[in-house]
């Protein structure tokens, strides 16, 4: 992959593709990490006299204009961090873009509306994608990819406008790819990984994958439930995904034959109901009361995963120990991220929920090695897949 000091930016029109999607209340930004990780590259490229172009997306809005997703408040916050006003464009590809990326001086920086306003952006037909691409395209000179949360998309922003420009890869790629990378080749042992969150689901292909290359396979969250019941125990009302019953039995199995040990939680904090202030017990992970949910791992399992953790040379982190959201059960998850910043090792956070934990916890992220900014991303690329966004930035 190209960096961006190899592309000639000055006076130029540069595309730059970032990762804003932050977590909103309102129109307030509750945790602005993947803004504040999008200011470097900005910053290296205004500095040398780029004329900075920058394009992102904000939730799910579906190919529609829903003020609620609007970049708004992404703007001016990326401005306070920047130290430099941002042009906000109300629209995409429309006349208010158009006239704001033809009237940007050197240095200075826009940010353009939503792209998931525009149904060409997510689009699975490949001819409205490219047409999309093709207008976005025409707003600059040069491309820089630097949203790795989204490199994971065949979206247009991020697959099909580096086809048309000259481009480059952002710091910020640069250096989660770097990380992947020693993660995945030759990583230093004992490996262990913490996977968590809500649905198993959404980690049977890294899960797979991982099985061949871990030492430690550490579960807990919501997942967990299902390799509990897996194993034949009462979950109650927990997070439970019967129809994956099966294919957990097979990694269970699988963990087995390989020699992977495989942790799960040993004790969970069974509530009365899905809510902040439920009341709840400690009970044995086997014996979970049929009227109670599990949210979040008990005092014993924190002390096991922890141990777990303690001498292992590398050790990723995906998913939520528990309900984080609700004080009550923030504990697990918690703890599972000290036992991160205690070990000795090459510690990574992969997960927006799980980034977003250390923070609404108030724990130092220079604690860990590296927090990524793309979960999906960063799974995908453990599960061994193509991610569209890096393969059409080394083209
Ligand atoms: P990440 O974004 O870090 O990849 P996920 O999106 O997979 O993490 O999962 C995060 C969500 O999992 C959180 O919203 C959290 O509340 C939820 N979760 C964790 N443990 C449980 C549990 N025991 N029951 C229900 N939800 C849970
Ligand atoms: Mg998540």
């Amino acid at each position: 992959m190209r960096t961006i000091d190899s592309l000639d930016v000055t006076g130029r029109r540069v595309l730059v593709r970032a990762d804003l999607n932050v977590p909103l209340d309102g129109d307030v930004i509750t945790d602005d990490g993947r803004i504040r990780a999008s200011v470097p590259t900005i910053t290296a490229l205004a500095d040398r006299g780029a004329r900075v172009i920058v394009c992102a997306h904000l939730g799910r809005p579906k190919g529609k204009v829903a003020p609620e997703f609007s970049l708004a408040p992404v703007a001016a916050r990326l401005g306070e961090l920047l130290g430099r006003p941002v042009r906000f464009a109300s629209d995409v590809v429309g006349d208010s873009a158009r006239e704001i990326a033809q009237g940007l001086a050197d240095g200075e920086v826009a940010l353009l509306e939503n792209l998931r306003f525009e149904p060409g952006e997510e689009s699975k037909d490949d001819a409205e994608r490219e047409a999309f691409a093709g207008r976005l395209a025409e707003l600059a000179e040069l491309y820089v990819g630097d949203g790795f949360g989204a490199v994971h998309r065949k979206h247009a922003s991020v697959y099909d406008v580096p086809k048309r420009l000259p481009h480059a890869a952002g710091g910020l790629i640069v250096a989660e790819v770097e990380v992947l990378k020693r993660l995945t080749e030759e990583p230093a042992r004992p490996y262990a990984v913490v996977l968590g969150g809500a649905k198993v689901s959404d980690k049977l292909g890294v899960i797979a994958n991982l099985l061949g290359k871990v030492d430690r396979l550490v579960v807990g969250g919501g997942m967990a439930y299902t390799f509990l019941a897996a194993q034949g125990h009462e979950v109650g009302n927990s997070l439970l995904q019967k129809d994956q019953l099966d294919q957990v039995r097979g990694f269970i199995a699988e963990a087995d034959k390989r020699g992977v040990e495989l942790v799960l939680p040993v004790d969970v904090l069974a509530a009365t109901e899905f809510a902040e202030d439920a009341e709840y017990e400690v009970v044995e992970a086997t014996a979970i009361p049929s009227d109670r949910e599990g949210l979040d791992i008990g005092p014993k399992t924190r002390e096991l995963f922890a141990g777990k953790l303690a001498d292992a040379a590398t050790v990723f982190w995906n998913g939520p120990m528990g309900v984080f959201e609700f004080d009550a059960f923030a504990g697990g998850t918690r703890a599972v991220a000290e036992a991160l910043i205690a070990a000795d090792a090459f510690t990574v956070v992969g997960g927006g929920d799980s980034a977003a934990a250390v923070r609404k916890l108030g724990l130092p992220e220079d604690g860990f090695s590296h927090i990524s900014t793309g979960g999906g991303a960063s799974l995908e690329y453990l599960e061994g897949k193509t991610l569209p966004g890096l393969a059409a930035l080394k083209d």
